[in-house]
């Protein structure tokens, strides 16, 4: 599923393609995603020029003189940028046509992504509006965190993957960066120290560093005319390795369930 740092990414991949371009037409395939994508779409968009590609959590924002286009990519959403003539895939439901005579063309095998528009503050629309800090805002820092995390009985993994409480960490990151703060993910939220709200906000920032750097060597496929922009995966440390040694003490990483999902943690190195 496409987190944060592979949002990014799409972000830096698409935007030297599409700003400053004027979209010429919109080509729907299939609407029905997520949400259905709006059928006045064509009509605001064609004439537009894209001003810039922003992201919000896991949201792109394509901004235009005249409002915004609000993409997500759901569980198995990629965006590329190809020739306009380039034949479509079964899964190529949506297609942003440039001046330039490429197309920006939404693939979503699993249709969980969305394609919206609004003409008012994008930030203010109902998806977005109820999002936390961004990871790398100076408002997501460790005193935000401790005050937000008082009594708070959930576990810390759980609170950090609440988009409440910081945009867009995923299962993945969220453990990573707990393994790399040295604290457990089924502490109680409302335990966390000081010093352990430093390191916490300190890790979630390194470990989507990291996958941002990591996705800058994929880039070129975002022009690629067929297959996947390949999204990429760096070492993880205890996510989807139990029993595997800890990369730091090499005892086994243990998994336990937290809620619905997995939770990985080295009994040695967090506590
Ligand atoms: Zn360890």
């Amino acid at each position: 599923m496409p987190e944060l740092p592979e949002v990014e990414t799409t972000r830096r991949g698409i935007a030297p393609h599409v700003t400053g371009q004027r979209v010429t037409d919109v080509v729907v395939r299939n609407k029905h995603l997520r949400w259905p994508i709006p059928k006045h779409l064509r009509d605001e968009l064609v004439g537009q020029t894209i001003d810039s590609v922003e992201r919000r959590a896991k949201y792109l924002l394509l901004k235009t003189p005249r409002g915004t286009a609000i993409l997500h990519l759901g569980m198995s959403g990629s965006l590329r940028v190809v020739p306009r003539e380039t034949p479509p895939g079964k899964f190529d439901h949506a297609d942003i046509v440039l001046a330039s005579g490429h197309a920006l063309r939404l693939r979503d095998p699993r249709r969980f992504g969305a394609l919206l528009w609004t003409r008012t503050d994008p930030h203010q629309h109902k998806l977005l509006k109820n999002i936390g800090p961004e990871p790398f805002d100076p408002s997501f820092n460790a005193d935000y965190l401790f005050r937000a995390s008082r009594r708070r009985a959930r576990a810390l993994r759980d609170f950090l993957l609440d988009s409440k409480t910081v945009a867009g960490v995923g299962n993945i990151y969220a453990n990573e960066a707990l393994f790399l703060a040295g604290i457990r993910p089924q502490r109680p939220a409302g335990r966390l120290t000081t010093s352990q709200a430093v390191k916490t906000v300190k890790a979630i920032r390194s470990v989507l560093n990291r996958a941002i750097q990591a996705g800058g060597t994929t880039l070129r496929d975002f022009q690629q005319a067929t297959g996947e922009p390949g999204y990429f995966q760096f070492d993880l440390a205890v996510y989807g390795n139990p029993g595997k040694p800890c990369p730091v003490c090499k005892h086994p990483v243990k998994s336990l369930k937290l809620g619905q999902r997995s939770a990985f943690y080295c009994p040695s190195c967090q506590t």
